[in-house]
């Protein structure tokens, strides 16, 4: 990977290192200072940007150009379905590009090819960034503001009410750095303290016990799991893990990984694992790692690294604890006592047992008997299991279960809420296909397991 420095592409422009400086701030582009070094294509980028921003003032008055098909087709051809996103009537730019997992600037390009130059923090209306997205292979549905959206009507929060959570954790990284086994070194080493011999059941989320706190983790952390999930607007993750081979170093899914946790605005503990093979070379992850803003607290930066071996169950203990020290910074709070909500994990239908979703509880307490519903789907809650495949009567906030008793399969990212009635619950699910029946060749992107597991 060839980079430039911020100082020497100033000088290539023609521009002040100081001018540069703000025009990468106002794209969001993180940067410390003129010695920073730039990526190869954000440089063009930028070189592309200055350029048109000097050009256009003399076409600023002309019709927009017709929408070319996407020159870039390797952002197009990893999604080869069309996704749906759900966008508000005005959104920013910097918001669109973390809604659908595309870098701002990319949107701030393809607007000038429409002719039209706009900030990263500048508001599009819906049809604008519906037009912009389609270029990159999303489908926009505007958020209803109808009588579902009435429906679905969120209680208002009762800050006294709020208690502590516990965090809810993913982790991501390049392929093959590590991520499964490390899951699976966090599962086995708290099975093993607490319940030897446990048998730890599948359900799409684990929850393990630290020093008597509880940490949740997302056993899904594909990347299109995070980006489905995003996609539609649900917020899971409180804190990413990011997997690093030590003898491997930054790779191109460790930097898109970095992106997915920033436009998030999610906090990042690195994990650098492998620290057991003969090649590793902890030092020189976080000297690449800084280039990303991700500089270690040794080095006067604030993102915390641990050295870890997955396969040598090494570093896991540490691990566990710096994310209840980053938890517990965030302060993460819900009230336990409000009527239930959350979001949808994965869903399957179960040969034995019909549609069963795992939940994770994001406000008040899920209880056997509540009536439910999570888009098209509707019912009452017949039995649930938590991550350990005992059967529970109630979840509360960040907590996943695995719920039986829905009319059919919803989707992931979906929002599950507790209604008054069985009966009202229909309704809404009825409404739901209603409003969406004349949308039906738009097909929600569903999140694939299989294709999920392929790739953790
Ligand atoms: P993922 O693709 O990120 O989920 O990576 P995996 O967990 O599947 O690991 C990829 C390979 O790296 C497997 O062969 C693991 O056994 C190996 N591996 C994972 N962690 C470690 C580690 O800490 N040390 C060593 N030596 N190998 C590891
Ligand atoms: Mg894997």
């Amino acid at each position: 990977m060839s980079k430039v420095r911020v100082y020497e592409l100033a000088k290539k422009l023609g521009i002040s290192s100081k001018k540069l400086i703000s025009i990468l701030e106002e794209l969001d582009v993180d940067i410390r200072n003129h010695m920073s070094s730039l990526e190869d294509d954000m440089a063009q980028l930028i070189m592309d940007l200055v350029s048109e921003e000097k050009g256009s003032k003399k076409t600023k008055n002309e019709t927009p150009k017709t929408p070319e098909p996407p020159k870039n087709t390797e952002e197009v051809s990893t999604k080869p379905k069309i996704q749906k996103v759900v966008l508000p009537s005005k959104i920013s730019i910097k918001d669109l590009g973390s809604r659908i997992n595309i870098e701002p600037v990319k949107l701030i390009k393809k607007l000038m090819d429409f002719g039209l130059m706009v900030n990263i923090n500048a508001e599009i209306d819906f049809e604008s960034a519906k037009k912009l997205i389609k270029e990159f292979g999303y489908e926009a549905e505007e958020e209803r503001e109808d009588e579902l959206a009435e429906l679905e009507k969120e209680e208002e929060t009762r800050p006294e009410e709020l208690k502590p959570r516990p965090p809810v954790v993913t982790v991501m990284g390049h392929v093959d750095h590590g991520k499964t086994t490390l899951l699976d070194a966090i599962r086995e080493t708290n099975v093993a303290a607490s319940e030897a011999g446990g048998i730890t059941q599948h359900i799409g989320a684990s929850q393990v016990e630290k020093d008597g706190k509880t940490i949740v983790f997302i056993d899904t952390p594909g990347h299109e799991a995070f980006t489905a999930l995003r996609a539609r607007g649900a917020k899971v993750t409180d804190i990413v893990v990011l997997v690093v081979a030590a003898d491997d170093g930054v790779m191109p899914q460790t930097v898109e990984a970095i992106n997915h946790a920033k436009a998030a605005g999610v906090p990042i503990i690195v994990a650098i694992n492998k620290i057991d093979k003969p090649g590793a070379n902890p030092e020189r992850v976080k000297q690449q790692l800084s280039e990303y803003g991700l500089i270690p607290e040794e080095w006067g930066g604030d993102t915390i690294f641990v050295n870890v071996s997955a396969k040598n169950r090494i570093g896991i203990d540490t691990l566990l604890e710096m994310i209840l020290l980053v938890a517990e910074m965030a302060e993460l709070k819900a009230d336990y006592n409000a009527r239930a909500s959350g979001v949808i994990i994965e869903a399957k239908l179960d040969k034995g047992r019909g549609p069963v979703a795992t939940v994770l509880v994001q406000k008040g307490t899920l209880k056997v008997g509540d009536a439910i519903v999570a888009g098209p789907a509707y019912g009452k809650v017949r039995a649930m299991r938590d991550s350990r495949g005992r059967m529970v009567k109630s979840a509360t906030p960040s907590i996943p279960v695995e719920v039986m008793g829905f009319s059919e399969v919803p989707s992931a990212g979906d929002v599950i809420r507790v209604v008054s009635s069985e009966k009202e619950a229909r309704e809404i699910a009825e409404k739901y296909h209603e409003i969406h029946k004349e949308k039906e060749n738009i097909t929600t992107p569903k999140v694939s397991l299989d294709r999920i597991f392929d790739r953790i």
